[in-house]
């Protein structure tokens, strides 16, 4: 079989012209990430919101030109939003939709500089408070190298295909909430080795190729950490602002203010910092404990000029209820952390909505970055 190379690809897509009519698609920098893995070359297309509609039949002209090349069976090709350095976060009109997939109005990542500290937990649970404030909801998990979205709201099996929308997939739909997940495509136990590219593609395709219903806000999981992958997913996903998760560690706050200053890079806003495993209230004596120190994101949050958005405390009932797919929001709907939450929830969307998402997150220096 034909190798493909780099090159067989921009010398095709050379030929097609850019939206704009200045020069084609290469010359006008539309075309970046070129993978190629065997017979399938995936690569990004970026487009501004004013060329949105006739994106989409550029995009599958491209398509059609890179499956043309002797060699390729496979062509993937991911439509990215380019961010002006005025564009993120700054509020949208009233009344329109304003992320670039249609119906959804808001779409937020809630992130962690690493891993374990309760961000798909966080997601899930104010993906559901979002929805007592009786607003639509979707959730994507982003997490493609441990997609946990599915087992926390208790669903298997696969979405379906949609019966209107071509190739388009149906997202499963629990407590109300519309979710889309790699982890409904692959078997669980399947190693999932990722390149940027590759992820990039995967979450435009869970994004676009969904048939999502009206949202007003879509919470994305992401992956954990602030590498090169995450920092192109927040560059090249519509963002309104993202929530960031940290437990009071010190180390989890540096990674915290690495998340903060990911978010800065490519001016996403962030509307605030959650506290999670803050303290633990002892059921048998009665106390407060704080394990792993507390406060410190809030002292951090402030100093850094960051809302801070509460503190969610170690509970026994949160995990177990996680783990067995009935988020505490949506089945303990007396419980302080429902409480909690639902405040955290409140003050995401009073910050999406009420405009007070002008400002992209402050940058900070780390040491040792
Ligand atoms: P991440 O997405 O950051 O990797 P998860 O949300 O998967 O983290 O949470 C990691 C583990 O911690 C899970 O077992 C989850 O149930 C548990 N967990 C998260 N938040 C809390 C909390 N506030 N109290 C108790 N357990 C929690």
């Amino acid at each position: 079989m034909a190798t493909v190379t780099q090159d067989d690809v921009l010398s095709v897509l050379r030929r097609i012209a850019a939206p704009d009519g200045r020069g084609n698609v290469v010359s006008a920098g539309l075309v970046s990430g070129i993978a190629i893995q065997g017979g399938t070359v995936m690569f990004a297309l970026t487009t501004s919101p004013q060329h949105a509609k006739t994106m989409e039949s550029l995009r599958g002209a491209v398509e059609k030109a890179v499956l043309g090349i002797k060699g390729v069976d496979k062509a993937m090709v991911a439509l990215t939003a380019e961010r002006g350095p005025q564009q993120g976060g700054l509020p949208q009109p009233q009344g329109q939709r304003g992320s670039g997939i249609p119906g959804i109005k808001h779409l937020i990542a809630v992130a962690s500089g690493k891993g374990g500290v309760g961000k798909s937990t966080t997601a899930v649970n104010l993906a559901l408070a979002l929805t007592s404030l009786n607003l639509k909801v979707a959730v994507l998990d982003a997490d493609v190298y441990g997609p946990s979205i599915p087992k926390l709201f208790g669903l298997t099996g696969k979405p379906e295909p949609s019966e209107a929308a071509g190739k388009k997939m149906k997202p499963m739909t629990r407590y109300g909430v519309e979710v889309m997940s790699i982890g409904f495509l692959v078997p669980e136990d399947t190693p999932m080795i990722w390149r940027g590219p590759m992820v990039m593609s995967a979450l435009t395709q869970l994004l676009r190729e969904t048939e999502w219903g009206e949202a007003d806000v879509m919470v994305i999981d992401m992956p954990p950490g602030t590498g090169d992958v995450q920092l192109t997913l927040a560059q090249q996903t519509p963002l309104s602002g993202a929530v960031i998760v940290s437990t009071p560690q010190d180390l989890a706050l540096i990674d915290a203010r690495k998340g903060l200053n990911m978010f800065a890079k490519v001016n996403v806003p962030v509307i605030g910092i959650v506290e999670n495993m803050s303290y633990f209230n002892c059921t048998k004596c009665g106390e407060r404990h704080e394990i792993f120190g507390h406060g410190g994101a809030k002292e951090e949050a402030s100093r850094i000029g960051a809302p801070f958005l509460g503190e969610i405390p170690l509970d026994t009932d949160v995990r177990r209820r996680s783990d067995s797919g009935e988020p505490i929001v949506a089945t303990q709907p007396g419980a302080l952390h429902t409480a909690l939450y639902r405040n955290v929830a409140r003050q995401v969307w009073a910050s999406l909505e009420g405009g007070q998402l002008g400002r992209p997150a402050p940058r900070i220096v780390v040491d040792g970055q």
